[in-house]
């Protein structure tokens, strides 16, 4: 790690991602200014932070511009939520093109390192599986999931764009669905939505036959990838994949979630949204060799956290 103490923007860091990972920057000694219009995000998520001299918040969309000192950029604001990038997609799309330039813009004026937290749904609905970074996707560009899937992929070209034309340090994070506390228990995602359904004895309601696969990693691998990429040579640009290869259906996530429980929810399907994907899995080997990075925890282990972390807000 990088001991000097540096001066660090987290765009979205009263989100989901964003919290911990301002978190594990203070941890680290590092001053954190988090950039947030809490769309999506929320105050609770960093109130544990506020009195914290290191730490600052401002509340701001970067669509709009703004003028700030830093040696760092992590760019995470943008809804992650299908049901909630989808409920404003022209917004959603903005966050993602307006955003990046506005802060592509900030780290050229400040010679700053900038990380994008970009996404496996750059793959769209994947023709190869596993999914190496090389492989360039398969995305309907104007199904309802475009808005957040074009707007990544633009995103990815203005960094590297910036990168060839300007020189800016860029690190390019490709995310797959990540999971545990501090998610929006009603944001509508998988994993919180069967959770709060089993704790509540509500049906769990699985789109499609459940047989689709996604593959998730606990945040606080995520985190520790995320930063160590950040913090890798300038040479490493990525896009890189960030995720955990453990593939589940999610009928099996569903199964998993009501043994942890003991919860007597029954399954429901329901019709599956338009191009959802069919598959999903990180192929890991860049990370691995470039950043020395592998997830450690597993499934089973991550969502103990996540349950008891949901259990409590819905009992409060
Ligand atoms: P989240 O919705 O919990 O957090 C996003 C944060 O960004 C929120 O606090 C929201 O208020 C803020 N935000 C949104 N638009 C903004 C704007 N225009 N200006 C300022 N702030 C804005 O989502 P998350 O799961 O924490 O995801 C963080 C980032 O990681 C996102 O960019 C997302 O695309 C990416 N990502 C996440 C996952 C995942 O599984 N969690 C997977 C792939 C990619
Ligand atoms: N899903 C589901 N029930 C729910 C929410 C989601 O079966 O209550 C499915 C969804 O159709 C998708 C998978 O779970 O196949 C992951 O959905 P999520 O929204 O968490 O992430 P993404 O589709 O962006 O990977």
């Amino acid at each position: 790690m990088d001991q000097k103490k540096k001066n660090i923007i987290v765009t979205g860091g009263a989100g989901f991602l964003g919290s911990h990972l301002c978190e594990r920057l203070l941890d680290q000694g590092h001053n954190v200014i988090c950039l947030d219009n809490l769309q999506t995000g929320y105050k609770e998520n960093i109130y544990k932070f506020l009195d914290n001299p290191r730490f600052e918040f401002i509340r701001h969309d970067i669509c709009d511009p703004i003028r700030l000192e830093a040696d760092e950029i992590y760019n995470l604001a943008c809804p992650a939520s299908p049901p909630q990038y989808q409920a404003n997609p022209v917004s959603t799309t903005k966050t993602c093109v307006l955003g990046s330039i506005n802060m592509l813009g900030l780290a050229k004026r400040n010679h700053a390192k900038i990380l994008q937290a970009s996404t496996s749904e750059v793959y769209g609905d994947p023709k190869v599986h596993p999914q190496p970074e090389s492989y360039h996707g398969d995305v309907n560009p104007i199904g309802i999931r475009a808005c957040y899937d074009e707007g990544k992929r633009c995103a990815e070209t203005l960094f590297f764009d910036y990168y060839r034309q300007h020189k800016v340090k860029i690190k390019v994070m490709r995310i797959f669905n990540t999971y545990g506390p501090n998610m929006d228990p009603y944001d509508g995602r998988v994993v919180s939505n069967f959770i709060v359904q089993a704790l509540k004895g509500e049906d769990i309601t699985i789109y499609g036959d459940g047989s689709q696969t996604r593959s998730f990693c606990y945040v606080d691998d995520l985190i520790t990838g995320m930063i160590t990429l950040m913090n890798s040579d300038d040479s490493i640009t990525g896009p890189i994949n960030i995720g955990n290869p453990g593939e589940f259906t999610i009928k099996q996530l569903a199964q998993e979630v009501l043994t942890q429980i003991n919860s007597k929810s029954t399954l429901v399907f329901r019709e599956l949204p338009a191009d959802d994907p069919n598959r999903r899995r990180p192929d890991n080997t860049f990370a691995k060799k470039h950043l020395n990075w592998e997830p450690k925890i597993t499934l089973s282990e991550g969502l103990k956290p996540t349950i008891e972390y949901f259990r409590q807000i819905i009992e409060s």
